[in-house]
């Protein structure tokens, strides 16, 4: 398990990633040991996001990204090389984001921190990480023509969209998932069936 540095600016945050070897059950160790509700999701490549409110353990179906306010829940998304992305305001407020090409597509990460500025009158102070994913140079989506998607450019024009570089700050790890494969799972490296790569967000 690694804390995720700068993604708060207050103590009472907390986000990890958990790696190669580090299933869910340790997750779940650390939302126990936090006393924190663990939220998961059933992702499937939605543009949905889902505002939580209850602090309870609760597993949902078809949503790719959660948002919440509510104090003692942690949010989890797991990716092996999609792009993971957490992110807090300083007035409480934490989310993570499963993005990969086809929610990209659908613009899951536009449409939820859109939802910020509507449900959260969020104008400014938003920290945004995007932790390990495929890169542009591992991530051919097209033989014959050679094309690579970027993951971080895309996303970062999601975010740009909604908050302007002075509004909202995005972290972005160093680690691709197939350049840093001993580190972190990579279905592109390992195929099918490959485990999963672990973040969570929540508040104390
Ligand atoms: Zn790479």
């Amino acid at each position: 398990m690694q804390k995720i540095p700068h993604l708060f600016s207050n103590a009472d945050g907390v986000a990890a990633s958990f790696s190669r070897d580090e299933s869910l059950a340790n997750a779940q160790a650390f939302a126990d040991t936090n006393k924190l509700a663990l939220v998961r999701m059933l992702q499937r490549h939605t543009a949905k996001y889902m505002i939580v409110t209850e602090r309870k353990p609760q597993v949902i179906d078809a949503v790719d990204a959660l948002i919440t306010k509510q104090r003692g829940v942690l949010l989890a998304v797991k990716v092996a090389d999609c792009l993971p992305i957490l992110f807090s305001h300083p007035s409480g407020i934490v989310g993570a984001i499963h993005a990969g090409r086809a929610g990209t597509t659908k613009k899951i990460t536009q449409k939820t921190l859109q939802a910020l500025t509507t449900e959260f009158g969020i104008r400014e102070n938003l920290t945004v990480w995007f932790g390990p994913r495929i890169c542009k140079e591992c991530y051919q989506v097209n033989k014959q023509t050679d094309e690579h998607y970027d993951l971080v450019t895309e996303n970062s024009k999601q975010v740009q969209a909604v908050f302007s570089d002075s509004q909202a700050k995005i972290i972005i790890s160093e680690h691709c998932t197939a350049h840093h494969n001993s580190e972190w799972y990579s279905y592109r490296t390992e195929g099918k069936g490959v485990a999963m790569n672990w973040f969570v967000v929540g508040l104390l």
